[in-house]
């Protein structure tokens, strides 16, 4: 079916032409050249950038086509709908809660409900084993993603500092920086002054004016909620209505459960479940881009006779090394109204303890974010983590107007042990759950007492009473490492697997270390030089 609707960003984009009917497939049974499975941060891109190129996508994505006008609402608990809810079994030291912190589940996946913060990594994250002697190093370096961070900045208009003091990309943006700053982001960057540490505003996937049909930002801090004001970038308003227009089709409400693969043991397209109906797609290229815990799930879940350990695991790395962010929420009371609602969560940062510096006992660092809270998020964690209940909760949440608060992104470590297996419980769609194995390292642990302590100074610094800390996560990572030996790693620096040339692996499972900084603008830009290097290899005949 042709889709003639304009490019529009404020209706719902593709009523009538979401292919729910199966009968009405674009392609139906026919081979098309790439198939996507996942349309989230990664898959969004790669939907655009390869229809651009003039090849046949189709997108397979397990939840639906939002429409941000009528699907998403101001409101913390209708939002939870935008997460992955599947149950996912967790255990270890550090067990993992998920949710609607953790990833989406939609088209647009986590850019829906992310906090976009936008930074690219440093140049030294790429190579953690040369400089620290710990880890891997990447296959690939800084400057071989720079063209596409910067694409991906200017694509989507990322808001920005002229100067920034850190990394190897010090500025400008395309767009000047968000304003006015919240107070929370205001009080930090004063307590950095006080303290001598350097601080700037962050670099955000959200407009500072008008763009693209899109207007700028109302500051009202319903990041998390999903925008309907579609001035937050997510692939949902930006990559896919362009994907579609391309001639890419995208399938939602579509379950893939397995990669389907021929006696050469070449991929040949997926398996989904559309209300309740099992259906194929074939296709020539398959890109794996379902998140760090639902991609080595489905090649797990793939195995055959001739790949019994599941697809692309000869290095038994698939599922391995699995990363996430320390993500601690350090709260500190004043004697002002701060107001941590108010405004885009995140408008000022610092990335002065990024660096490994040996004076600390630990390696590498982390990034610190003035970070707002929502009350139902709040009083949640405090319940759950936080150690707090009753008369304490209460008094907690009376006084929520006066806290300011800084959470870390801290670098973890990847180990073999923190790992995605399958677990002996099945879903709904007769898969194996995920069972998700984490705890943190000596290392991890010492970075995360340092980075809380520095939090803490910058808020007692400027006037703050140090008041409680929430352990919390973010950003899973890890799980299907990209590198130059099949022997240890799963897929090579263009995200295509080691063992069958046809099977690429596309999001941010291929992440090597996790570094200190928020993953998705390095994702996309991975996206944009995967999708470079697949199609000018398709143009050249099959992938051998
Ligand atoms: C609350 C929150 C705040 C965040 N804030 C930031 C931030 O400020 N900055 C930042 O850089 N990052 C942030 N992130 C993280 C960011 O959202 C993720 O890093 C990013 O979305 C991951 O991209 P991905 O392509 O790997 O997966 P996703 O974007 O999660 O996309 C995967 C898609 O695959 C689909 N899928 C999964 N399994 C299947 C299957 N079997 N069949 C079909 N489809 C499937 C999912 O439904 C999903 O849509 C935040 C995340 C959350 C939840
Ligand atoms: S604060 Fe800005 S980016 Fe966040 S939801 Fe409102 S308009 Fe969108």
């Amino acid at each position: 079916m042709e889709n003639k609707d304009p490019l529009q960003h404020n209706c719902d984009h593709y009523d009538g032409h979401r292919y729910s009917d199966m009968k009405c497939r674009k392609y139906g049974d026919q081979e098309v050249d790439v198939c996507i499975v996942g349309v989230g941060a990664a898959g969004g891109v790669l939907a655009y950038e390869l229809s651009k190129a003039g090849l046949q996508v189709v997108g397979i994505e397990a939840g639906p086509f939002w429409n941000p006008q009528t699907d998403f609402a101001s409101d913390e608990l209708h939002s939870y709908s935008l997460a992955w809810q599947d149950t996912r079994l967790s255990d270890g030291n550090d067990a993992l809660k998920f949710g609607h912190n953790n990833s989406g589940r939609g088209v647009g996946g986590g850019t829906v409900h992310f906090t976009a913060v936008f930074y690219r990594f440093h140049e030294n994250d790429f190579r953690v084993k040369t400089i620290d002697g710990v880890a891997e190093d990447w296959p690939i370096s800084y400057y071989d993603l720079e063209p596409y961070y910067q694409k991906i900045e200017n694509d989507i208009k990322v808001s920005g500092p002229k100067s920034l003091p850190w990394g190897t990309f010090q500025g400008p943006y395309p767009y000047p920086v968000r304003e006015p700053l919240s107070a929370n982001s205001q009080i930090f960057q004063e307590g950095c002054e006080i303290r001598g540490i350097r601080s700037s505003v962050t670099p955000l996937a959200i407009l500072s004016a008008p763009f693209d049909g899109r207007p700028p930002c109302t500051n009202r801090g319903f990041c998390n909620e999903g925008c309907i004001p579609n001035a937050k970038f997510s692939t949902l308003i930006q990559h896919v209505p362009k994907a579609i227009q391309q001639g890419a089709e995208i399938l939602t409400d579509s379950m893939v459960t397995s990669i389907l693969t021929d006696k050469k043991g070449k991929v040949t397209g997926v398996e989904f479940v559309h209300d309740g109906q099992i259906y194929r797609q074939l296709a020539r290229v398959v890109i794996v881009s379902a998140f760090a815990i639902e991609t080595p799930r489905l090649l797990l879940n793939s195995a055959t006779a001739q790949y019994p350990f599941g697809l692309a695991n000869r290095s038994g790395l698939v599922g391995k090394n699995l990363m996430v962010h320390s993500g601690h929420d350090v709260f500190a009371k004043f004697d002002e109204e701060i107001r941590l609602y108010k405004g885009t969560p995140v408008m000022a940062f610092t990335q002065d303890f990024y660096a490994s510096d040996p004076s600390r006992g630990f390696v590498r660092g982390y990034s610190l974010n003035a970070h707002g809270n929502r009350p139902v998020a709040l009083a949640k964690n405090l319940a759950v983590d936080g150690g707090y209940w009753g008369k304490g909760l209460r008094e907690v949440m009376l006084d929520f107007n006066f806290y300011g608060q800084v959470s870390l992104v801290g670098e973890v470590l990847p180990r073999e042990e923190n790992a995605v297996s399958l677990s002996n419980e099945k879903d709904e769609y007769g898969l194996p759950r995920p069972l998700i194995h984490f705890s943190y390292s000596e290392n991890d642990n010492r970075l995360i007492k340092d980075a809380i302590q520095k939090a803490n100074e910058i808020l007692s610094a400027r006037g703050g009473k140090p008041a409680f800390v929430i352990p919390d996560t973010g950003h899973v990572m890890g799980t299907c490492r990209m590198g130059i030996d099949p022997e240890n790693s799963v897929v090579n620096g263009f995200c295509q697997s080691h063992d069958i040339p046809n099977l690429f692996i596309c999001d941010s499972s291929v992440f090597v270390t996790s570094s200190g900084s928020n993953p998705t603008e390095t994702i996309m830009a991975i996206a944009a030089r995967t999708a470079d290097y697949l199609a000018n290899k398709m143009r050249q005949g099959p992938l051998a």
